[in-house]
């Protein structure tokens, strides 16, 4: 059993827990990721492994990869 390093009294609970990230003035992500949850006072605190998969997973989204086949400066052209 852990307790919480905020309040030291209550139990930390493993929960998913949602996840919102504003990445544009309009742009909302939101998600559900594992924390662990106080259940005295509500800290939470966001599991890293998960925050950063989830990082890597919001970039991918948000800037695709560049495309191989976009090679369109090839010196031995036509003639
Ligand atoms: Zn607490």
């Amino acid at each position: 059993m852990k307790l919480c390093p905020r309040c030291h009294t209550g139990k930390i609970e493993l929960k998913k827990v949602v996840y919102v990230q504003w990445q544009d003035p309009d742009t909302v992500i939101v998600d559900r990721i594992p924390a662990m949850v106080c259940d005295n006072c509500g800290e939470k605190t966001y599991d890293l492994q998960a925050l950063e998969n989830l990082q890597q997973l919001l970039w991918t989204t948000l800037t695709p990869p560049p495309r191989p086949s976009s090679r369109s400066s090839s010196p031995a052209g036509k003639r």
